[in-house]
């Protein structure tokens, strides 16, 4: 019998050099047997230049804007030379050119008539899947694997909400009819990640970092039988790695663990990842592509994965928390209804809520419409607003039903001000706010008692229930 499908998502720290290409072809070949579907982002780096290179046009600077893209077209060439033989080098060459040509002429649309930038952006940006996506399957065609590139806009059918579009039904089918003929014919279908088109064939992208979202879409459609997301760090980590540098890989989470994570900052998954994985009960496994060999993360239903106290902790900075303080709150009834309508309004997501008697305080990590926000919050009551905030959540099953944790963890950090704690509904996250400038303490002091100190509670949990014994 066949097996299901992998799907195999690189990010784009995995495809930043040649070597970065090699390590990738070389785990797509051990994969051969579990059908993968390959998805990619672009090359690291490049959609921070295809998005500065719009802003650049939008100032008025058509040519500055292309040309700013030629030392990041110039490595694809520089990692084709090196990698691909002069026939399917040249092919890629040629590509590169006539993509470098249609840029030009979109940046210089942009130029003479700014306001029509959000389709043409993500016109633009989608050119660093599609690169990546044509080159890799060319490098895997190169070490006699028998890779087809495949239009990644074919399958993802979003609606046009430009630059964070959200998939439509359709994708399930669309996917299937594009990808099973290639997987039936044992070829390994590439596509880029993160973009996708609308149902009248305007390209669109779902939103930073979203290749790991298409890789979660991509795999619900074809039912696959694991979504593995290859990245340059071993798993998901128990705290970021750029701040704490003792993080160590968590072997297992549950799906819920999971997406509290990748909501409250943890990079390494989108946060949209998890829910097709959900939906499809899909498992989805975190891997290092440059440590292949290393065991990385398993994220599975709650049901399968062991109860521990606490798993990670992630941050999130960039916060702004907005108060509103009312007398009207009191005992009434549709003052909260109001309070998020401005919200709606103003099509601005909130985090976290916290409520006393008479305010609310409420997060947002978009506060691009705050001066609208705060004037119609202020005909509700008194508003106050802070920035440069960051949400810290320290999660786990565990937390659910071990007392005390929030004490021990509280207790650590009393000379740090804290401000809107909160139990995630589903209380596996304790959340928390704290000043941007006292974060990487907090949580490298939290880490200190969660993972590392000897005498720590979670450990002592581990300990009491045998799951640990080094
Ligand atoms: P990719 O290009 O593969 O999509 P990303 O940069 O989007 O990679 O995500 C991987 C990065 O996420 C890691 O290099 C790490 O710095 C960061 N990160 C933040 N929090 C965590 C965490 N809890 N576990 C692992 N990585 C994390
Ligand atoms: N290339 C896109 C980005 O940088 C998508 C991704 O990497 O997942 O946001
Ligand atoms: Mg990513």
């Amino acid at each position: 019998m066949t097996p299901n499908p992998t799907i195999m998502k690189f990010g784009g720290t995995s495809v930043e050099d040649a070597s970065a290409f090699r390590n990738v072809a070389a785990v797509v070949k051990t994969a051969v047997p579990l059908r993968p579907v390959v998805v990619v982002s672009a090359i690291g780096g490049f959609t921070n230049a295809l998005l500065t290179s719009v802003q650049k046009a939008i100032g008025g600077d058509a040519r500055a804007a292309t040309r700013s893209l030629d030392p990041d077209l110039k490595r694809h060439v520089a990692i084709a030379r090196e990698l691909l033989n002069p026939e399917s080098c040249a092919a890629f060459e040629l590509t590169v050119a006539v993509t470098r040509r249609e840029i030009r002429q979109l940046h210089k649309i942009i130029a003479l008539h700014p306001v029509t930038h959000p389709p043409l952006q993500d016109e633009i940006v989608a050119y660093g899947e599609q690169l990546s996506a044509q080159l890799l399957a060319a490098v895997l065609r190169e070490s006699n694997l028998a890779a087809r590139y495949v239009d990644a806009r074919r399958c993802l059918r979003t609606d046009d909400n430009y630059g964070n579009a959200a998939p439509l039904p359709e994708t399930a089918a669309a996917t299937r009819t594009e990808l099973l003929p290639v997987l039936e014919s044992s070829k390994i279908p590439v596509l880029g990640g993160f973009i996708g088109s609308t149902d009248k064939g305007v390209t669109t992208t779902l939103g930073r970092g979203g290749s790991d979202y298409t890789a979660a879409i991509i795999g619900a459609a074809l039912e696959a039988r694991e979504i593995q997301i290859w990245t340059d760090v071993s798993g998901v980590l128990t705290a970021d790695p750029r701040i704490v540098n003792k993080a160590r890989t968590i072997p297992l989470l549950s799906y819920q663990e999971a997406a509290e994570l990748a909501y409250f900052g943890a990079k390494v998954l989108h946060p949209k990842t998890i829910q097709p994985a959900i939906d499809c009960r899909i498992p989805v496994r975190v891997c290092n592509s440059r440590a292949a060999g290393d065991a990385g993360t398993l994220i599975v239903a709650e049901s399968a994965a062991t109860p521990q106290t606490v798993k990670a902790i992630a941050h999130k900075s960039g916060i702004t928390t907005v108060q509103v303080t009312s007398a009207r709150m009191l005992g009434a009834y549709g003052f909260l209804r109001a309070l998020f309508e401005v919200f709606d309004r103003h099509r601005t997501a909130v985090d976290v809520v916290t409520t006393s008697e008479v305010s609310v305080s409420l997060s947002i990590d978009n506060a691009g419409a705050l001066p609208e926000l705060i004037s119609d919050l202020e005909e509700l009551g008194a508003v106050e607003v802070e920035e440069h905030r960051t949400i810290i959540s320290i999660i786990g099953e565990g937390l659910r039903s071990t007392p005390g944790i929030a004490a021990r963890i509280f207790s650590e950090i009393s000379d740090i001000n804290v401000s809107m704690i909160s139990v995630g509904a589903s209380s596996v996250n304790l959340t928390f706010m704290v000043d941007e400038s006292r974060a990487p303490e907090t949580i490298k002091r939290l880490h200190y008692i969660c993972f590392e100190a000897p005498e720590n509670p979670v450990r002592h949990a581990e300990l009491a229930a045998g799951e640990v014994t080094a």
